[in-house]
């Protein structure tokens, strides 16, 4: 969750329910009443987009506008432009708008549930996202315990048995009200949390966002440990660390190291435990990607690293390339 997302949140129990369009003929049949998000067509070029998937970068964390009816239309150009699949990380209100577009552009489009673990029917709803396609949950956040409590078994069991990515939001939050007392807080999703899931739940890819965002070395050190257990850079962590991020390489510090796990692609680098993700609006991704860049430089990432950084790793997981 990102600050940008602060208005998003105060608002969300505000939105409106999403419809789906009627019956799309041609591109212009595709401007929705204001407040629905519909499936655009003809915006992407297959043929154009398919090419070079080596190349292509992989979004853990693409959050769904709902407040902007054209936003799938406008996350295809950027897609398009980018050479970018997005997980999409979609409110249940949302999901079957999603999961028709994930349909239609299943290279650009990764339906990803957006669930609240503490809402009552929620394995109902992991049961449902499942039945329409959905390949795992996220940004999981804002929880009443910690990640680990076994409250939350029941949905990290099915997830288990998907054998589903699973997103986290780690470490410091923002605080969306200060007038009013609020049920956040920043210690129920350390990263710490997240090794006794993977543990587990042996079947579940977990991935942490933000990388522990401060606690990088314990985010870095469990994802050392555990095969299925990755971070992104994603919120204020490149940021903050834009004149240090070199630093990097102390807490990622065991490539050429034995390993202690196995690695995608046995890469014996210790970045390959991180991926991709902006967390960010559609128009700031690139941005993120340059920051990403600039870690690479600072910390000599090697080539065939930085692709499984920004695609190789979660294309894989994916079948993106099947
Ligand atoms: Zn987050």
């Amino acid at each position: 969750m990102s600050i940008s997302r602060r208005k998003l949140l105060g608002s969300a129990a505000a939105s409106a329910v999403l419809t789906m369009p009627p019956f799309l003929d041609t591109f212009q049949a595709t401007q929705p009443a204001s407040g629905d998000i519909s499936v655009p067509i003809g915006v992407v070029d297959e043929r154009r987009s398919l090419n070079g998937p080596e190349n292509r970068i992989v979004d853990i964390h693409v959050h769904v506008d709902e407040k902007n009816p054209a936003y799938l239309e406008e996350f295809l150009r950027v897609s398009e432009r980018l050479n970018l699949t997005a997980c999409m990380l979609t409110p249940f209100a949302n999901r079957k708008v999603v999961a028709e577009a994930a349909k239609k552009y299943p290279r650009q489009i990764v339906p990803f549930g957006f669930v609240e673990l503490d809402a009552p029917d929620v394995v109902k709803q992991v049961e449902e996202l499942h039945s329409l396609g959905f390949r795992g949950l996220g940004e999981m956040e804002f929880v009443k315990k910690p990640y680990n409590d076994p409250s939350y078994f029941p949905v990290y069991e099915l997830a288990n048995r998907y054998a589903w990515i699973m997103m986290y939001h780690t470490g410091i939050v923002l605080r969306a009200k200060f007038d009013e007392p609020e049920d956040v807080a920043s210690g129920r999703m350390r990263p710490i949390h997240l090794e006794e899931i993977a543990r587990r739940f042996p079947r579940i890819t977990v991935i942490g966002a933000h990388c522990g965002n401060p606690e990088y070395e314990w985010a870095a050190e469990i994802a050392r440990w555990n095969s299925n257990v990755f971070f992104d850079l994603s919120g204020s962590t490149l940021t903050k660390m834009h004149s240090r991020l070199a630093d990097f390489k102390r807490i990622f510090w065991w490539s050429g190291q034995p390993q202690d796990s196995k690695t995608p692609n046995d890469d014996p680098s210790a970045f390959v435990k991180i991926v991709f993700g902006s967390d960010t609006e559609l128009r700031n991704i690139e941005g993120v990607k340059a920051q990403y860049h600039a870690m690479f430089d600072a910390c000599d990432v090697p080539e065939s690293t930085r692709k499984m950084i920004m695609g190789g790793t979660l294309s894989t997981m994916l079948g993106l390339h099947a």
